[in-house]
């Protein structure tokens, strides 16, 4: 579902990704590790196409076609986003709009003209984004403004945003960071779902290892924009991790 190949991207002296080549298949579900600055956000940003690598050999693809290729976006980067849902860990939302509003937002797109008010989304519309939202576990916040959720709320809102969008791919930028243990478990929770259950190639990256082994099969480990690690998540041990990242494995384990 996602092929990346001498992705290299530097801001000013720093080397955010160094060379990195990954594949991920449809239907997986990978965590992406990594401390504080490794790259995983950058990486992220890369596979949606809202950054562009370095000319030269890079190539990014998403579902088969080229999103950008050499350092250029490719023309058709714009329709290949509706297929990739992203949740990131924060500011997801419009606060101001109601949760069903929110949701209802995972259409545009498939609308030939922004329809503006919620007035203006179909029956069918409004049934999925209240079916999604059901789906995530909060379907009694729909009509509640969005800025009033709690951290753990607005992620499952921005989660149900993606299935309303009904993308292949679900990029999650450290969805869980700023959540108690017990919202982050569901979070995960209901990602494992979306991803075995409709076959959704899940992207997650994290802060903690602990996660990844639990819910991830897969875990990609970022150092210095490199990738140190590729492989079953059961393999990665605590040892290893702080073999990897020396001090740093301390924010991982
Ligand atoms: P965190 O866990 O803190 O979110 P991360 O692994 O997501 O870290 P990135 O945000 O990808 O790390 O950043 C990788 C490196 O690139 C960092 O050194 C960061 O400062 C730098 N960087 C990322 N985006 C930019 C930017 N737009 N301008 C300048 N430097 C950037
Ligand atoms: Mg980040």
């Amino acid at each position: 579902a996602i092929s990346i190949r001498n992705l290299s991207k530097s801001f000013g002296k720093k080397r955010a990704l160094d060379n990195v080549s990954l594949d991920i298949q449809r239907g997986e579900m990978v965590a992406l590790i990594g401390a504080s600055g490794s790259g995983k956000s950058t990486l992220i940003r890369h596979i949606c196409g809202l950054e562009i690598g370095q000319a030269g050999q890079s190539t990014v693809e998403v579902l088969g076609s080229s999103i950008q290729h050499g350092g250029r976006l490719a023309t058709k980067a714009r329709d290949m986003r509706r297929n990739i849902g992203v949740v990131f860990q924060q500011f997801n939302l419009v606060g101001r709009l109601s949760v069903l509003s929110n949701v209802l937002l995972g259409n545009l797109g498939r609308i030939p003209v922004w329809r503006g008010t919620l007035g203006w989304f179909t029956a069918e519309e409004k049934k999925a984004a209240r079916a999604a939202l059901a789906r995530v576990g909060i379907p009694e916040v729909a009509w509640q403004r969005a800025s009033t959720l709690s951290g753990g709320q607005q992620q499952r809102a921005a989660i149900a945003r993606t299935l309303v969008q009904r993308s292949n791919i679900l990029l999650a930028d450290e969805p869980i960071a700023s959540l108690d243990p017990s919202s982050a478990r569901r979070i995960m929770e209901i990602l494992a779902a979306v991803n075995r259950e409709e076959n959704i190639t899940c992207v997650v990256s994290l802060h903690q290892v602990e996660y990844a082994r639990r819910y991830c099969p897969r875990t990609v480990a970022l150092r210095d924009g490199r990738i140190v690690f590729d492989g079953p998540s059961s393999e990665l041990t605590n040892p290893m991790l702080v073999e990897l990242y020396g001090a740093n494995s301390e924010e991982l384990i």
